[in-house]
């Protein structure tokens, strides 16, 4: 029997799955997909690497079904889908790891309390990440389950990185910036690399555009800047999420408007981004739709932002050598791709019109003095690679 591993990216109402089989060069993608809607309407959506579709299923009972529920149905699934395989292990993407936790780690009981502490600095992804690990100890006790953190890839921020303007005492408690989408950056660095050894150790912006936003600097593969700090709402504009603005505005809405802290936290996370601003939608396609000049505006915002904060990583990196773009909007929208360039255009960047409408592997013209990429993500293959590391450490299961 051959085997495999499920990489899990849990939200609080979707579920990322991808199975990898393992094979002597590495974990080979078997199947991917999405289980949405956990909460309302169940949707369960899985594709085969070519593309095909392998399932595709809602359920009846909707609204009344668990995580847990839902979790057991997809395990069923790719048990019957991977005949002649057996599942070895479970990969986490686990948000935050705090100070501590920055190696991908078997789950027991001890670390799921040390992570159930990091959720007031998570809240929104955290519990969401942490109650798949439980469905699944509850579905299958003896299966080994791997964390693999999100804050990891920024642990060696330099110093100067993780302060905050605030007292000692309380970074030393742990309000300090974190950094996070470090999956999705420690694959793109894997990637460029291979593409490209030699400008994957020089100095690179990558720009993780989705519906959490961010950017990271890297110099040799080492994160030494990145946009969100103490948790996933600094930055840049997003979906739904405010990214960076003035503290005095949260004390603003709390003294003077009368906002409970849970409604800002509401406004800030799920109310506020490109929903906010356009008053439309928090999803870049509708508002590439729209002809209403509120969502020109919250274009304009998203790549004002995204050029003014690369900026100043730029900064913090000495200058730049390499624009990366990655995620759904970065992989698939010339029109912001194009904004945010011609925004950086006073550091050399030139496009190549015709790269960037294909959403070609290198989009930036011959003449351009900074190399301009696309490299679709993959988290949930590091989440694999990662998972296959912490078994072979903990005593060459795999
Ligand atoms: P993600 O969180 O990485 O799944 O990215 C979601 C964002 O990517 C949403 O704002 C989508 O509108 C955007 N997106 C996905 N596909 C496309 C596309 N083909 N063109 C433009 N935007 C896209």
């Amino acid at each position: 029997m051959s085997r495999a591993v499920v990489s899990l990216n849990s939200g609080s109402s979707s579920i990322k799955f991808a199975l990898f089989t393992l094979e002597p060069e590495g974990p080979r993608h078997g199947a991917a997909g999405k289980l949405e809607g956990i909460g309302t309407a169940p949707h369960l959506v899985a594709r085969a690497a070519d593309g095909a579709v392998l399932v595709d299923r809602g359920w009846d009972r909707g609204a009344g079904l668990t995580h847990e529920a839902l979790l057991g149905d997809l395990f069923t699934w790719a048990g019957d889908h991977l005949t002649d395989h057996d599942i070895i292990a479970v990969g986490h993407r686990v948000v935050h790891g705090g100070t501590k936790f920055f190696r991908p780690l078997i789950i027991d009981d001890t670390l799921l309390s040390a992570l159930d502490a990091l959720c007031p600095l998570a809240p929104l992804h955290q519990p969401h990440n942490l109650a798949a690990i439980r469905a699944i100890r509850t579905l299958a006790p003896d299966l080994p389950q791997i964390a693999c953190f999100d804050t990891a890839f920024h642990h060696d921020l330099p110093e100067v990185a993780t302060r905050f303007g605030l007292p000692r005492a309380l970074h030393d408690k742990g309000l300090r910036r974190y950094g996070f989408h470090g999956l999705s950056y420690e694959y793109i660095d894997r990637a460029l690399r291979e593409a490209d050894p030699e400008l994957a150790s020089d100095r690179v912006i990558a720009a993780h555009l989705g519906n959490g936003a961010s950017l990271c600097a890297m110099q040799n593969g080492r994160s030494v800047d990145t946009t969100m700090g103490f948790t996933a709402l600094d930055g840049l504009i997003m979906g739904t999420r405010c990214g960076a603005i003035d503290p005095g505005v949260v004390i603003h809405l709390q003294t003077q408007e009368g906002m409970s802290a849970a409604e800002v936290e509401t406004l800030l996370y799920k109310q506020a981004g490109l929903l906010g601003v356009s008053g439309i939608s928090s999803d870049m396609r509708a508002l590439h739709d729209s002809d209403d000049p509120r969502a020109a505006e919250a274009i304009d915002l998203f790549t004002w932002r995204a050029a003014r904060e690369a900026s100043a990583l730029i900064s913090s990196l000495g200058g730049v050598d390499a624009l990366i773009f990655t995620a759904g909007i970065g992989e698939n929208d010339p029109v912001i791709r194009a904004a945010i360039c011609a925004r950086l255009a006073w550091l050399g960047i030139v496009i190549d019109p015709s790269a960037n409408a294909r959403n070609a592997p290198i989009i930036s013209a011959e003449d351009s003095r900074v190399a301009v990429r696309v490299i679709p993500t993959d988290e949930e293959r590091m989440i694999a690679i990662h998972t296959l590391a912490a078994l072979t450490t903990a005593g060459g299961q795999s």
